[in-house]
């Protein structure tokens, strides 16, 4: 079985992972609805790309019970 010969400090574990960048995924406005979405990606808000429609959402029906 292969086995580590010498003990790893936590400290070096924890220099070892802090070299993982954390990079945040590219985000553009969407010129259609205006929310935040990937760049060259349908828009998950208003399924539009490129000012033409692609997807269009399933409506779900909503019973709206307004308790006033
Ligand atoms: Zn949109």
């Amino acid at each position: 079985m292969p086995n580590p010969k010498k003990h790893h400090t936590h400290s070096r574990t924890r220099m070892r992972r802090g070299q993982w960048i954390l990079s945040t995924p590219n985000l553009t406005r969407c010129p259609q609805c205006g929310t935040y979405k990937l760049s060259h990606r349908i828009c998950p808000n208003c399924g539009y790309y490129k000012g033409e429609l692609w997807v269009t959402k399933k409506e779900k029906t909503k019973e709206t019970t307004t308790t006033k």
